[in-house]
């Protein structure tokens, strides 16, 4: 029996540890740190439960087909989601506020009765969010290594979903709200994700409901598949750190712990960053020209400054996510930013003690290296410079929900350096590669040419990267596997 040791216990490394093992193989996973699920994670501070990572868990119900992807491995059917009636609510600095309902219809109604003259647009945008919607996905889950002539004739009845979503590719917030006459709409469409058609991805999943956010947070769901995968016979080493990959004639055949010990085994999976895994644990020594380039032009994803507040308060009259748009930016590190977004969990009601409320505010950053490099050279300021970001933070709500003094029971920042810490991933990206461009080639592939017996997984080799992608490339690392193994590719009964 062939034995895998797959590298880091993030959502990736569980997903190809969890099929492999029902498909027969014997597999380890070493993780860095003290528990499995990398970014896919949550932490308590003072009684309150924060959630570090899902917003919308993709393939929430049966109307998607990553329901049963995901049900291969986990009892969908035992977990609770929660779909919210607003996407979003966008509050502005001079008390406007512009709302976006997940319902498509009563998205369509609210912004009819805001701006008749916007008719023609406003339909255009949801029917064609409708069409985008209707979408069969069900033909990603097959790992595009393994298509056939079969697979790229069925993609054919995608060409006029294909055809709408290449014109909303190039559609970016600026130039599509220039063609919008009402004011509070045209300012808001510039918040929505851009291209446009990034925005009618999320929105028509949560408009049919299959993105809700799971009551057992990010943790549950990586605590879950770890139970799974020990269930299923996986041996879980924690608080092991891989530091080489052993490679005996282009062959991978072995991984060097932290300690220096040595383990022996048939099949290597990197499920980590790719800028440790290949330029340290590999040494440089298989980096193509192909590679190299990829890894110098692609642009990073961004990363998060994360300000937790643990209030007691009721929040039952609070949207559940808003974003709060200043008139004059904020100086933060060295960017200025011009909006915060806040999650308030108030229908969770694991979240927060009875009668308190979670806020979960998060600012996109690129400012890594800042971060980072403070952190490690500063640890007085680095902490100086998290209390500031929390009290410009704590500030900018309280012109919304009035003066939190005395109420705020807990503070907790994560930085780019926090990410990079726990999870090793290059420079803090909390979803490895940007992808800015929908119909850009992938140019990562899971193996690495003239490495044999070697394969990544995880975010770092599906730009765009996040929890479906991640889990489904550990997925599809598992099926090549067993393909070429020729074995039987086994999913939960
Ligand atoms: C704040 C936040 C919000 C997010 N929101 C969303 C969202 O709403 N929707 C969405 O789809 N995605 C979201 N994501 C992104 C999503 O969490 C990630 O894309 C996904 O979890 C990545 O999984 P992974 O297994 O590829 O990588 P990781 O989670 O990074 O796992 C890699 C693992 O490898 C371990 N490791 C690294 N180096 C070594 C080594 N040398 N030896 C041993 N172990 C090692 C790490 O400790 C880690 O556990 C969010 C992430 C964050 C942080």
């Amino acid at each position: 029996m062939s034995k895998v040791l797959v590298i880091g216990g993030g959502l990736a490394g569980l997903s190809a540890g969890c099929y492999l093992q029902l498909s027969g193989f014997k597999t380890e996973i070493f993780e860095a740190h003290s528990k499995p699920g990398g970014l896919l994670t949550g932490w308590s501070r003072n009684g309150y439960n924060i959630d570090g990572c899902i917003h919308g868990f993709l393939g929430s119900s049966e109307n998607h087909p990553y329901y049963y992807m995901w049900n291969e491995l986990l009892p969908m059917d035992a977990i609770q989601f929660i779909d919210y009636e607003k996407m979003y609510v966008f509050m502005f600095e001079d008390g406007q506020e512009f709302i976006i309902y997940s319902d498509l219809d009563r998205f369509q109604e609210y912004l009819l009765e805001l701006s008749a003259e916007d008719k023609a647009l406003i339909k255009e945008l949801v029917n064609d969010t409708k069409a985008i919607g209707k979408l069969d996905m069900s033909f990603m889950i097959k790992p595009r290594e393994l298509y056939g002539l079969l697979d790229y004739i069925s993609m054919l009845r995608m060409l006029p979903a294909l055809r709408l979503m290449r014109k909303w590719n190039k559609i970016t917030v600026e130039t599509f709200s220039e063609r919008i006459n009402h004011p509070l709409l045209r300012k808001s469409v510039r918040y929505f994700l851009s291209p446009v058609l990034m925005h009618m991805f999320v929105h028509s999943a949560m408009d049919q409901k299959v993105s809700g956010y799971p009551t057992i947070g990010s943790l549950g769901i990586s605590k879950l598949l770890e139970k799974k995968y020990t269930e299923w016979g996986g041996t879980l080493h924690t608080r092991s750190k891989v530091n080489k990959i052993i490679v005996e004639n282009n062959t991978a055949v072995g991984l060097t712990l932290q300690d220096y010990s040595d383990v022996k085994g048939d099949i290597i999976i990197s499920a980590t960053d790719i800028h440790s895994t290949v330029y340290e644990l590999l040494e440089g020594k298989y980096v193509d020209e192909k590679l190299r380039q990829a890894m110098t032009k692609l642009r990073l994803n961004s990363s998060r400054l994360q300000v937790s507040l643990g209030v007691s308060i009721n929040s039952h009259d609070i949207p559940h996510s808003f974003k709060i748009i200043l008139e004059e930016p904020v100086n933060i590190g060295s960017e200025k930013h011009h909006f915060i977004d806040v999650l308030c969990y108030n229908e969770d009601t694991n979240a927060a003690p009875a009668g308190k409320s979670l806020f979960i505010i998060q600012i996109i950053t690129r400012d890594y290296d800042y971060w980072i490099d403070l952190r490690a050279t500063d640890r007085v300021e680095y902490a100086r410079q998290k209390k500031k970001v929390a009290n410009i933070v704590i500030s900018i709500l309280e012109k919304k929900l009035g003066s939190l003094d005395g109420k705020i029971e807990m503070v907790d920042v994560t930085t780019p350096a926090t990410y990079y810490r726990y999870t090793n991933n290059w420079k803090g990206s909390i979803q490895g590669w940007d992808q800015e461009n929908l119909f850009q080639g992938n140019p990562f592939k899971k193996q690495l040419s003239k490495l044999v017996n070697f394969y990544l997984a995880g975010h770092w080799v599906e730009p765009g990267g996040g929890v479906p992608t991640a889990f489904k490339s550990g997925r599809d690392v598992a099926q090549i596997i067993c393909k070429k193994e020729k074995k039987e590719f086994m999913v939960r009964m």
